[in-house]
Parts: C-alpha cells; structure tokens; sequence
C-alpha cells in the first residue's frame, strides 16, 4: 500500500483490490488533525481520495486504514505548479553582508521553526556557545532575520525544526566557512579582491572545438617532493610561475603553459566532506567527489583553512595566475549527489525535496552514492544556476564540467548555459552524459542519447574513448592503438567529431562542439597502464608507441580535445584504476617521469601546436567536416587516412592528409600527391616542415601517426 499526495487535496492510495474496502474504514490525518474527506473515488488498485481542506506540509501525513498507518508521500506535490506557485522563490538566498547588518534567509517551507545561531569562532570543538535569533517566516516559506551592526569575521548556522526533528545546519548558500566546513562565514566579499583581480579575465573562445582540456587535480599537481614549488599540494602551488624540477623539467603551472593546452579542468575544488579530507589533518587525500558547501573552495588547499578569507583568495590567486598565462579555468562541478544525505543540509532543512525519491519513498540511486539530486525540483535547479552563476562572476571561472550531467534534466542544463552566456561570454559546459537509472523520464536525461536537444552542450565521448584504447570496464581489452581489428569504422567516427558524416559514419551527435574526445581521465586506468595491462610482452618502445598514436587521433580529430594530466608522459598510477582515496604516491605528477619520457612530453606539445596553429582541426560546424573531410579508400586493415582539404576553417593550408597505422608492422598507403610536406611523423610532431616526400606512396611505421600538407 503506498499513498501520494497529488495537490494540496487530493490523495491517491494504492492499494490491491481496492474496490472491496469499505470508505468508512479511512480516513486521513495530517499531523495531530483529522482531514475531512469529500469524496473518494474507487477505480482498480486506487483511491482517489478527495479532501474537504488542505495538507499542511509542515506535518507528515498518514492515511490510517485498518490497523495500517501508510504514510502519504509528498514528492508528486513538491513537482505541483500549486506547490511551485505557492513556494517558489526566485531571490537571493543565504547571508547578504552590509557594513550596516546582515540580512538570512533560508527557504524551507516545511520547517516549523529556524533559528539564526550566531558563532564567534568557526571550530565548533573550540567553542559552541551562540546567540539564538529567531528567525520569521514569509508565505513563501522563506525564513528572514537581519541583525543591526557590523557582523563580518562572525560565523553562523541555522536551527531548523522540521516534522518534529531539530538539526543545526550550515547554510547551504554560505559563500564562506570555517575549519572543515562546519559552520558559515559573514565575510566582505570586496576583501578577497587580490592583485590584479579587477582585471583578470579568462580566454575567449569562439568554439569548444578551439580548446584543448587539460585535466589536473590542485593536489597531483605539486605533491612530487622534487617539484621546484614552494606551495605543495595548495592553490598557491599553482600559482607558482616558473618552477622546475631539479632535473630541469618545466612542473606545475609552468609544464601547463609549457604543453600549450588552452584550458585546465580542475577537479573538485569546492568544499568538501571532512569525513573524507579532514581539513586538520593534511595527510588525508581524497579526489573531492563528496560535496558538501558547494559554493566555497576547499580548505585542505589553502594555506589556513581556519581563516575563511584565505581559501577564497588562494583559489582566485590561482585563477589569475592560470589567466595570466592565457589559460582558461574550467571547474569541476559535482550536483548530482552530496556527501552524505543524512548530514545534508538540504535534506534536514526540507526532507524529501532536494532528493529523487523511488516510489517507495527510497532514495534514487543512479549515482552509485545513494542521493540523486533532484535538478527538476524548481528550487534545487535554481540553486544549481545560482552557484554556477556564482562562480563564473566571482571567481571568473571559465567552463563547467558536470559530474554524472545524465541524472540532470535537459531544461536545468539549458538553462545554467544559456544564464552564463547571457552576459556575452562564451562558457563551455560539458559533463558525463551516462544514461542511469534514476526515477526522471529518459527523455528529460541529459545524456547523450538526448544530445541533440542541447546542442550547446558538450558530453564526454566514451566510444571514441573506448575505440582508440579499448574498453574501460574490460582491463585486458586492447583498441586500435594495441592492435585490435575491424575498428577502423569506428576510428572515422571519431575523426569527424561523431556527428552525423554519412551513412556509415554516423555518431550522436549535432555538432562537433559537443564531442568531448579522451582516451583517458581522472577515473579508471591511465593510458599508460591500459596498455600495460591489455598488452602483454610489448617492449617500452611499442608501448610509447601506442601512447604517442592515441594522443595523436585525440589531437587530430575533429571535436574537443581532452587530456588527462601526465598523459603527456605516459603517467602511471601503478596500475590502480580508482585512486581516489591512496596516497600521493600513487596520485602525484612525477616529474622524474617526466624526465624519463621527455620524448612523449615533446611529441605531445608538438601536436597541441599543430592542433592550435591549424583551423582545420577544429572546424565548429558538422556541414564543414561533411564537406571537408575525405577518407582514402582501400587502405590496409587497421589503418584509417583521411584528407582535410579546401583551407579547411581558414586553414593556411591547403590539403592536410592524416594516417594512423594501428598495425605492428609498416603499412604503405597511395595518397593523392607526390611531393607532400611531412610535419609529423613517428619521431617528431609538429607544424614545421620534417622533409618532403617524393612518392605518392608513403610508408607509415608501425603504431603511428603521419601529418602532411601542401
Ligand atoms: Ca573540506
């Protein structure tokens, strides 16, 4: 038996052979009161049960039959235009800071009563005593109180009581906290103003497809105890210009500019979880997958995470050291899930609302975390939009990467890209566009399935992902790089941005600015050790081989670029494939590697220079790949060799022909030419002329790429 509440009146109760039950054995109470019930209406398996006033939802409410008192689930109601007309609010949440007073607001219509507990101190083991303001609230469930006087340097929490249950919370709009989070901040924002802030500003890009994506973790980045850099494992650590290794590798912010990649994505750098990474304790180590304050940065990043001022301007010192560079900040962002639901704070200010429920009243579960979000919820997608607003204007953050984006719904997404781009930058917004089981109609699910209805949106491609390198959930599974047949249909997918080419080469999506093509990232294995594990008995040679050839398809082919930091020297995590929580020993950058591969560090930054002097890779529209990209024909097995002609996007060239050679041994392939310019080959990448060829049969050595021009 599982009863619904569908508007503030109305009732359905489940229930099997309900057409034998007597109307005189139900009735409905709401909290301690008796509802009167109008009518009921009996129809196979449900009772429609029409009410003469309405819910409170301030009070649970059960439908007492029998001896059984079923509880009446509120979530259709909370999706109710009645619910979204009544409650609905569309101002400014969280603590407003003047000079003159604060003003608070929390928004939960089911709370009997919040309190504003004012703090001294940011620890709550160093001191809980508070000042206990009462807060009032407004018919839109909006609770407001504002205090007389300077409060900046105060920390504050609320006291929400709600179905009978007292929880203190953190606000979840607070822009600044405490040690580990634990309490919000009054801070003047104009204080975290640093050098050069006023007129710092990231790169504008006209196309995704002119990004190249660089993966990094604040921490990974300067953990590497010979790394040059004073700030290891902190924002300020990659803030840091100019540092080498005592070997004399480029680390850091400085190997970044050195590789020329035109965007770093940062995985999480928003607050999280303290059960994960206690702020006190600098040797946890934890990826940052567990929000918890989503519009603060981490405090195990700063060089005092007691001092809620000195987090916020390490993160921007970072953001404008990174911009200085020409260097363009994408963040992370992780909405699909909290920490943990019982700790939430949007689930004890307002039970059930924040959340994706089953019908059953459990927790949806398509993140693996036990806490779907609910981006449909018109106040959880209006928080979603405030907090990506927030960070693109006050940090100038320059893109969105969203985790799990296929549990989002499509309007959410639409929204936060077409909310940041009204300001007349171009943001980029991309993210994991998994189809998962989580209680939303398929058709709202930001996946790739439904990418054509955002084609403004970016999606990690995980078949061109799996069909250079093989697949991420089969270790041992080769790709084209190792040496697997018959993937050559699938290369020229990903060569043309899998967009829809012809009739046989025909992927999701609409434009090549959506796809986001990697053969590796944060999560799974490193390339280097895919191919460790896939091929067995390869000598170092053919294996850096085969990492040079999947750098190479990611850097040549059409659509946005993605790398994993280290790729560029065949990083390696020892084989572990989930590192989210091991030391930095495993995680960390090691810039001896980097030493010892130097030659795939210098073959990569010599494709990201033809990839970012040359237009034709990175045409922005799926009619000039159609109209500009040819295969050769009748190549040998496991090769794929594609021609980019007509001064592609305003190429200075005028032909560009490509060939990857997936095979073990030399291939010859007949091309169009006879004297061609060679730029890259399997020795030396680039856009510089190596030598010109004086055949139209050009041999192509084993697990390589070959780039020529005329
Ligand atoms: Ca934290």
């Amino acid at each position: 038996m599982i009863a619904f509440l569908i508007n503030s009146k109305k009732i359905n109760f489940y229930k099997k052979d309900s057409e034998f039950i007597k109307p005189e054995n139900i009735s409905v109470k709401n909290g301690n009161n008796q509802i009167n019930i109008d009518k009921m209406n009996f129809s196979n398996n449900c009772i429609e049960i029409l009410l003469k006033n309405s819910i409170n939802i301030k009070y649970i409410s059960y439908i007492i039959y029998e001896n059984n008192d079923i509880k009446i689930n509120y979530c259709n109601f909370f999706d109710s235009d009645e619910f979204n007309d009544k409650y609905y609010y569309d101002g400014t949440l969280g603590a407003i800071y003047e000079k003159k007073g604060t003003c608070f607001k929390l928004w939960s219509p089911a709370a009997q009563s919040v309190d504003l507990l004012l703090y001294k101190y940011g620890d709550p083991a160093f001191s809980s005593s508070c000042i206990k303001i009462p807060m009032a609230e407004n018919e839109k469930g909006l609770w407001i109180t504002a205090i007389r006087g300077n409060f900046e340097g105060y920390y504050y929490n609320y006291l929400v009581n709600v179905y009978d249950n007292e929880s203190e919370i953190v606000d979840p709009y607070a822009k600044a906290v405490g040690i580990n989070g634990l309490r919000g901040a009054i801070i003047n924002f104009d204080k975290t103003s640093i050098k050069g802030w006023n007129a710092d500003k990231g790169p504008e890009i006209n196309s995704y497809t002119d990004s190249i994506i660089y993966e990094i973790s604040i921490r990974d980045m300067s953990s590497f105890l010979d790394s040059g850099i004073k700030n290891r494992k902190l924002f300020l650590g990659l803030s840091e210009e100019n540092t080498v290794s005592s070997k004399n590798v480029t680390t850091g912010l400085n190997h970044i500019k050195e590789l020329g990649v035109t965007h770093v994505q940062v995985m999480p750098s928003f607050d999280f979880s303290y059960g994960n990474a206690d702020e006190k304790n600098p040797s946890d180590y934890n990826w940052g997958y567990n929000p918890v304050n989503y519009n603060v940065p981490e405090g195990s990043y700063s060089t005092d995470p007691f001092d809620p001022y000195v987090r916020i301007r390490e993160m921007k010192k970072m953001i404008v050291a990174f911009h200085k560079k020409g260097i363009g900040v994408n963040m992370d962002v992780v909405f699909n899930h909290t920490a943990n639901i019982y700790e939430s704070s949007f689930e004890k200010s307002f039970p059930g609302y924040f959340f994706r429920t089953s019908i059953y009243g459990t927790y949806a579960n398509g993140s693996g975390c036990g806490n779907d979000t609910a981006s449909e919820r018109k106040m959880f997608r209006k928080y979603m939009i405030d907090s990506v607003l927030f960070w693109a204007h006050e940090y100038h953050i320059d893109g969105f990467r969203f985790d799990l984006m296929g549990l989002h719904d499509i309007e959410t997404m639409k929204t936060i890209k077409k909310r940041l781009d009204s300001s007349g930058k171009k943001y980029m917004v991309y993210g994991e566009g998994w189809d998962l089981d989580t209680p939303l109609p398929d058709s709202e699910k930001s996946t790739i399935e439904n990418s054509y209805k955002i084609p403004q949106i970016g999606f990690f491609n995980d078949k061109f992902r799996d069909s250079v390198k093989g697949n991420v959930f089969c270790e041992e599974e080769r790709g084209f790089i190792s040496g697997k047949e018959g993937l050559e249909n699938e290369i020229c997918k990903d060569i043309t941005g899998s967009i829809d080419y012809s009739e046989d080469v025909k992927g999701p999506f609409v434009s090549p600015e959506q796809s986001i093509n990697y053969v590796s990232c944060h999560d799974n294995l490193t390339l280097w050790d895919k191919i460790e594990k896939s091929v067995k008995n390869a000598d170092i040679n053919t294996k850096k081989s085969m990492a040079k050839l999947a750098i190479g398809i990611t850097l040549t082919s059409q659509g946005v670029p993605f790398l994993h930091s280290g790729i560029d020297f065949c990083r390696t995590k020892n084989g572990e494939s989930n590192s989210y929580n091991l030391p930095d020993k495993i995680n960390c950058m090691d810039w001896d590697r980097k030493y010892e591969f130097m030659d795939v560090f210098n073959y990569t930054k010599g494709l990201i220079k033809l990839r970012n002097e040359h237009p034709a890779f990175r045409m922005k529209k799926a009619e000039d790949i159609r109209k500009n990209i040819e295969f050769l024909k009748n190549t040998p097995k496991n090769t794929v060799a594609f021609l980019i002609k007509n001064h592609a996007n305003g190429d200075l060239w005028e032909n560009i022909i490509v060939i990857y050679n997936g095979n073990f041994q030399n291939v010859k392939i007949h091309i169009p030419y006879k004297n061609i310019n060679v730029c890259t080959d399997e020795n030396t990448s680039g856009d510089d002329i190596l030598y010109k060829t004086d055949s139209d049969e050009i041999e192509i050595k084993p697990l390589s790429l070959k780039v020529m021009f005329n």
